[in-house]
Protein backbone atom coordinates (compact mmCIF):
# COMPACT_ATOMS: atom_id res chain seq x y z
CA UNK A 1 0.00 0.00 0.00
CA UNK A 2 2.75 2.62 0.65
CA UNK A 3 4.70 1.95 -1.76
CA UNK A 4 1.85 2.02 -4.34
CA UNK A 5 0.68 5.54 -2.39
CA UNK A 6 4.74 6.37 -2.83
CA UNK A 7 4.15 5.42 -6.58
CA UNK A 8 1.36 7.42 -6.96
CA UNK A 9 3.39 10.83 -5.64
CA UNK A 10 6.24 10.11 -8.20
CA UNK A 11 4.18 10.04 -11.17
CA UNK A 12 2.57 12.98 -10.10
CA UNK A 13 5.65 14.85 -8.95
CA UNK A 14 7.27 13.90 -12.34
CA UNK A 15 4.19 15.11 -14.46
CA UNK A 16 4.52 18.33 -12.83
CA UNK A 17 8.05 18.87 -13.27
CA UNK A 18 8.03 18.16 -16.73
CA UNK A 19 5.11 20.21 -17.83
CA UNK A 20 6.64 23.21 -16.37
CA UNK A 21 10.15 22.42 -17.95
CA UNK A 22 9.12 22.70 -21.50
CA UNK A 23 10.20 25.69 -23.51
CA UNK A 24 8.21 28.46 -24.43
CA UNK A 25 5.60 28.20 -27.03
CA UNK A 26 5.87 30.46 -30.17
CA UNK A 27 2.24 31.44 -30.49
CA UNK A 28 0.76 32.60 -34.32
CA UNK A 29 0.26 35.73 -34.66
CA UNK A 30 2.43 37.08 -31.64
CA UNK A 31 5.07 39.69 -31.79
CA UNK A 32 7.31 40.59 -29.38
CA UNK A 33 7.35 44.53 -30.25
CA UNK A 34 4.27 44.68 -28.73
CA UNK A 35 5.02 44.41 -25.43
CA UNK A 36 7.82 45.04 -22.89
CA UNK A 37 10.45 42.83 -22.52
CA UNK A 38 10.28 42.33 -19.06
CA UNK A 39 7.14 40.80 -18.73
CA UNK A 40 8.26 37.94 -21.37
CA UNK A 41 7.54 34.86 -19.39
CA UNK A 42 5.44 32.45 -20.40
CA UNK A 43 3.73 30.78 -17.48
CA UNK A 44 1.20 27.76 -17.00
CA UNK A 45 -1.78 30.23 -16.41
CA UNK A 46 -4.72 29.05 -13.24
CA UNK A 47 -7.58 29.04 -15.86
CA UNK A 48 -10.23 28.61 -13.49
CA UNK A 49 -9.49 30.64 -11.03
CA UNK A 50 -9.48 33.36 -13.90
CA UNK A 51 -12.54 33.44 -15.10
CA UNK A 52 -16.15 32.07 -13.30
CA UNK A 53 -16.83 30.33 -16.70
CA UNK A 54 -18.73 26.83 -17.02
CA UNK A 55 -16.44 24.15 -17.70
CA UNK A 56 -17.86 22.80 -20.79
CA UNK A 57 -16.97 26.26 -22.46
CA UNK A 58 -13.63 26.00 -21.41
CA UNK A 59 -10.39 25.23 -23.43
CA UNK A 60 -9.03 22.42 -21.49
CA UNK A 61 -5.52 23.62 -20.25
CA UNK A 62 -3.52 20.32 -20.65
CA UNK A 63 -0.26 20.07 -19.59
CA UNK A 64 2.50 22.30 -21.83
CA UNK A 65 -0.44 24.32 -23.10
CA UNK A 66 0.94 28.04 -22.23
CA UNK A 67 -1.20 30.99 -21.68
CA UNK A 68 0.48 34.38 -21.51
CA UNK A 69 0.50 35.77 -17.75
CA UNK A 70 1.29 39.39 -18.18
CA UNK A 71 2.12 39.89 -14.32
CA UNK A 72 5.04 37.25 -14.51
CA UNK A 73 7.67 39.61 -14.76
CA UNK A 74 6.05 42.35 -11.79
CA UNK A 75 3.08 43.47 -10.70
CA UNK A 76 2.71 45.64 -13.74
CA UNK A 77 2.77 45.75 -17.14
CA UNK A 78 2.55 48.42 -19.57
CA UNK A 79 0.84 47.72 -22.91
CA UNK A 80 2.50 49.58 -26.00
CA UNK A 81 -0.27 50.75 -27.99
CA UNK A 82 1.82 52.91 -29.98
CA UNK A 83 3.71 50.16 -31.36
CA UNK A 84 0.68 48.49 -32.89
CA UNK A 85 0.25 48.43 -36.71
CA UNK A 86 -2.95 48.81 -38.68
CA UNK A 87 -3.21 44.71 -39.15
CA UNK A 88 -2.60 44.34 -35.34
CA UNK A 89 -6.35 45.66 -34.43
CA UNK A 90 -9.70 46.19 -35.40
CA UNK A 91 -12.53 47.90 -34.39
CA UNK A 92 -15.52 45.46 -32.93
CA UNK A 93 -18.47 47.00 -34.85
CA UNK A 94 -18.22 49.48 -38.00
CA UNK A 95 -21.30 51.85 -37.59
CA UNK A 96 -21.40 52.00 -34.07
CA UNK A 97 -21.89 53.98 -30.96
CA UNK A 98 -21.81 53.75 -27.08
CA UNK A 99 -25.32 53.22 -25.30
CA UNK A 100 -23.48 52.42 -21.74
CA UNK A 101 -20.33 53.26 -20.77
CA UNK A 102 -17.78 51.03 -18.41
CA UNK A 103 -18.47 51.96 -14.58
CA UNK A 104 -21.59 53.76 -12.99
CA UNK A 105 -25.33 53.04 -13.92
CA UNK A 106 -27.63 53.62 -11.70
CA UNK A 107 -25.76 52.58 -9.07
CA UNK A 108 -24.11 49.31 -10.31
CA UNK A 109 -20.87 48.82 -11.47
CA UNK A 110 -20.99 48.33 -15.42
CA UNK A 111 -18.00 45.81 -15.90
CA UNK A 112 -18.16 46.85 -19.86
CA UNK A 113 -18.64 48.92 -22.39
CA UNK A 114 -22.79 48.58 -24.30
CA UNK A 115 -22.10 49.34 -28.29
CA UNK A 116 -24.75 49.33 -30.87
CA UNK A 117 -24.87 48.96 -34.69
CA UNK A 118 -28.20 46.54 -35.84
CA UNK A 119 -29.24 43.83 -35.47
CA UNK A 120 -27.17 40.86 -36.79
CA UNK A 121 -24.21 42.60 -37.89
CA UNK A 122 -20.93 41.40 -38.16
CA UNK A 123 -18.67 41.62 -34.38
CA UNK A 124 -14.67 41.70 -35.38
CA UNK A 125 -12.18 40.55 -32.47
CA UNK A 126 -9.92 43.39 -31.83
CA UNK A 127 -6.69 41.48 -32.04
CA UNK A 128 -5.22 38.33 -32.82
CA UNK A 129 -5.76 35.61 -30.55
CA UNK A 130 -7.46 31.91 -28.72
CA UNK A 131 -11.05 31.63 -28.40
CA UNK A 132 -11.19 30.55 -24.69
CA UNK A 133 -15.02 30.58 -24.48
CA UNK A 134 -18.25 30.24 -26.96
CA UNK A 135 -20.90 29.35 -25.77
CA UNK A 136 -24.19 30.35 -23.26
CA UNK A 137 -22.95 31.94 -20.17
CA UNK A 138 -25.99 33.58 -17.91
CA UNK A 139 -27.31 36.67 -18.35
CA UNK A 140 -24.33 37.53 -21.30
CA UNK A 141 -26.57 35.02 -23.28
CA UNK A 142 -24.39 34.05 -26.11
CA UNK A 143 -20.71 34.97 -25.01
CA UNK A 144 -17.48 35.16 -26.81
CA UNK A 145 -14.11 35.36 -24.96
CA UNK A 146 -10.90 35.60 -26.94
CA UNK A 147 -7.19 35.49 -25.01
CA UNK A 148 -4.91 38.04 -26.68
CA UNK A 149 -0.69 37.53 -26.68
CA UNK A 150 -0.70 41.41 -25.42
CA UNK A 151 -2.23 40.22 -22.39
CA UNK A 152 -5.81 40.99 -22.58
CA UNK A 153 -8.93 38.88 -22.72
CA UNK A 154 -11.67 40.31 -24.35
CA UNK A 155 -15.60 39.45 -24.04
CA UNK A 156 -18.03 39.98 -26.61
CA UNK A 157 -21.61 38.88 -25.37
CA UNK A 158 -25.67 39.38 -25.78
CA UNK A 159 -24.82 37.51 -29.55
CA UNK A 160 -27.23 36.27 -31.58
CA UNK A 161 -24.93 33.70 -32.84
CA UNK A 162 -21.34 32.28 -32.07
CA UNK A 163 -19.16 31.98 -35.32
CA UNK A 164 -16.13 30.32 -33.54
CA UNK A 165 -15.61 27.58 -31.00
CA UNK A 166 -13.20 27.44 -28.04
CA UNK A 167 -9.91 26.62 -28.89
CA UNK A 168 -10.01 28.26 -32.28
CA UNK A 169 -7.17 30.81 -33.13
CA UNK A 170 -8.67 33.94 -35.23
CA UNK A 171 -6.73 37.21 -36.19
CA UNK A 172 -7.47 40.89 -35.46
CA UNK A 173 -11.12 42.02 -38.16
CA UNK A 174 -12.13 38.45 -38.26
CA UNK A 175 -15.50 37.73 -37.38
CA UNK A 176 -16.66 35.90 -34.58
CA UNK A 177 -20.01 36.81 -33.83
CA UNK A 178 -23.35 38.40 -34.96
CA UNK A 179 -25.05 41.01 -32.87
CA UNK A 180 -28.26 40.43 -30.98
CA UNK A 181 -30.18 40.81 -27.51
CA UNK A 182 -29.71 37.39 -25.79
CA UNK A 183 -28.92 36.88 -22.36
CA UNK A 184 -29.86 40.22 -20.31
CA UNK A 185 -30.38 42.37 -22.75
CA UNK A 186 -33.18 45.04 -23.60
CA UNK A 187 -32.02 46.12 -26.63
CA UNK A 188 -29.53 44.03 -29.62
CA UNK A 189 -26.20 45.36 -28.90
CA UNK A 190 -22.74 44.25 -27.86
CA UNK A 191 -21.57 44.34 -24.02
CA UNK A 192 -17.63 44.22 -24.80
CA UNK A 193 -15.56 43.41 -22.21
CA UNK A 194 -11.60 44.19 -21.48
CA UNK A 195 -9.81 41.76 -18.41
CA UNK A 196 -6.34 41.69 -17.50
CA UNK A 197 -5.62 38.39 -15.51
CA UNK A 198 -9.41 38.00 -14.68
CA UNK A 199 -10.02 42.14 -13.96
CA UNK A 200 -12.48 44.52 -15.54
CA UNK A 201 -10.55 47.31 -17.31
CA UNK A 202 -12.18 49.93 -18.88
CA UNK A 203 -11.81 49.13 -22.39
CA UNK A 204 -11.91 53.34 -23.31
CA UNK A 205 -8.15 53.05 -22.02
CA UNK A 206 -7.43 50.33 -25.49
CA UNK A 207 -10.24 52.27 -27.69
CA UNK A 208 -11.14 56.10 -28.71
CA UNK A 209 -14.97 54.56 -29.00
CA UNK A 210 -15.71 58.07 -30.57
CA UNK A 211 -13.76 57.75 -33.63
CA UNK A 212 -13.22 53.75 -33.70
CA UNK A 213 -9.60 53.73 -33.61
CA UNK A 214 -6.89 52.42 -31.30
CA UNK A 215 -5.07 54.69 -28.64
CA UNK A 216 -1.78 55.33 -29.48
CA UNK A 217 -0.86 55.62 -25.75
CA UNK A 218 0.90 53.55 -23.23
CA UNK A 219 -1.49 51.78 -20.63
CA UNK A 220 -0.23 50.58 -17.34
CA UNK A 221 -1.64 47.64 -15.95
CA UNK A 222 -1.75 46.73 -12.08
CA UNK A 223 -1.92 43.32 -10.42
CA UNK A 224 -4.57 44.70 -8.62
CA UNK A 225 -6.83 45.78 -11.53
CA UNK A 226 -6.23 49.37 -11.50
CA UNK A 227 -4.81 50.39 -14.99
CA UNK A 228 -3.73 54.02 -16.17
CA UNK A 229 -2.36 55.60 -19.21
CA UNK A 230 1.35 56.23 -18.63
CA UNK A 231 2.30 60.07 -18.28
ZN1 LIG B 1 -23.26 45.96 -20.69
Amino acid sequence: MRHRLFAAFLISFLAVVTSWAQPPLKLPGYRQSLINYKSLHFELYPFMTDFSMPRHAIVPMAPGSYVYNPFSGGTRFILHLENFADSDWCYLLRKSKVISPYGGRGGRHHSGTDIKSFPNDSVRAVFDGTVVMAGPFSGYGNCVQIRHMNGLTTLYSHNSRNLVKAGDQVTAGQVVALEGRTGRATTDHVHFEVRVAGCHVNSNLIFDHEHHRLHKHQVVFEKNGNAHIRK
